[in-house]
């Protein structure tokens, strides 16, 4: 249990993080971000970064290429459906883990997905668990932003009955990541 307890993200710096990127947003890409048209792809441009594919099967890994520069590599057998949450996902790293923000961009990271970061310096095991919850948290904020994921899933209620295939297909995703937010949400308790 107290090993659980370690491994949520600290909330308060996930929504700080979000909260940035919504003003790149505003600033470098001059437009309100909306769920459904994330022009993720323009906003890694716009931070110094490149997305391409290859890499390892089934993972999505983030690349320093140079100062202030990145690649997010994504697998083809990636599941396309959950590309925004993917790329979304590795945002959360850059901006928590990498100090992009901080602009301490001095250790290396080969592949976060699969818990693989390279430890830093006092970095514990449990503490790259709790980086990967905290760049999903951060994911879920920026492709199913609470307010919004809420208005859509009353919207999509028939008779008490959820319709999770709406759902995703509204915010793009898979069926699973709806109901893990939902869960997280406390909207209904299957996940
Ligand atoms: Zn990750």
């Amino acid at each position: 249990m107290a090993m659980y307890e370690e491994t949520l993200p600290n909330r308060e710096e996930v929504l700080f993080n979000v909260n940035f990127l919504r003003e790149e947003f505003k600033e470098r890409l001059k437009y309100e971000p909306a769920a459904v048209d994330l022009d993720l792809d323009g906003i890694v441009k716009a931070l110094g970064g490149e997305i391409t594919s290859g890499g390892i099967d089934d993972q999505a890994q983030l690349e320093k290429v140079g100062d202030k520069e990145f690649k997010i590599i994504l697998s083809n057998k990636y599941p396309q459906f959950n590309r925004n949450f993917t790329i979304a996902h590795e945002l959360g790293h850059l901006l928590m883990d990498w100090g992009y923000l901080k602009g301490d961009y001095d250790w290396v990271c080969i592949n976060p997905s699969a818990i693989m970061c390279l430890p830093q310096e006092g970095r514990s095991v449990d503490q790259n668990i709790a980086s990967e919850s905290a760049a999903n948290f951060f994911a879920f904020e920026v492709v199913m932003p609470n307010d919004l994921f809420k208005t859509v899933v009353e919207k999509y209620t028939e008779s008490g009955k959820f319709k999770f295939d709406k759902i995703a297909d509204y915010f793009k995703c898979s069926v699973s990541l709806v109901l893990r937010r939902g869960k997280d949400l406390n909207i209904w308790e299957v996940a």
